[in-house]
């Protein structure tokens, strides 16, 4: 059955047989887990780290950033999940859905990029301060 409302419930370990309905967080493991709200009974694992989705709660209802895409999944299901609701979205082309990976692959490259830039910063910065740091 397709649902349109989602509750959360913290978990250590994630249940090997989930319910209908129930968004299941482990903060333990930084991940959160429910099944397809299509009502298709596939596992959506979403784990909660910068590059992958983002967790929010307020007064117990909780929000999934970006939006839940099946692609992988024979049901192609799309929502997003605030606060509680799950807000199905229209279906969309292969082009769309291209775009959308590209979008991500993006984020993530920017992301990475930015991680990996203080390292090298510093480095490069402790080469050219060294004689100057000696003179004085
Ligand atoms: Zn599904």
């Amino acid at each position: 059955m397709k649902q349109s409302f989602l509750r959360a419930e913290q978990v250590e370990f994630i249940p090997k047989e989930l319910d209908d309905g129930i968004l299941y967080v482990s903060r333990r493991f930084r991940t959160a887990s429910h099944r397809c709200c299509c009502g298709c009974g596939i596992k959506i694992v979403t784990p909660l780290r910068e590059t992958e989705y983002k967790l929010t709660e307020v007064n117990g209802a909780v929000s999934l950033e970006p939006s839940i895409g099946n692609w992988n999944h024979p049901c192609q299901a799309h929502y997003w999940i605030r606060n509680n609701r799950v807000v199905w979205a229209a279906a969309m082309t292969p082009a769309q859905i291209a775009t959308g990976r590209m979008h991500d692959e993006a984020v993530k490259a920017a992301y990475f990029a930015k991680v990996a830039w203080p390292w090298w910063k510093k480095l490069w910065r402790r080469i050219l301060e060294w004689p100057f740091k000696k003179s004085n």
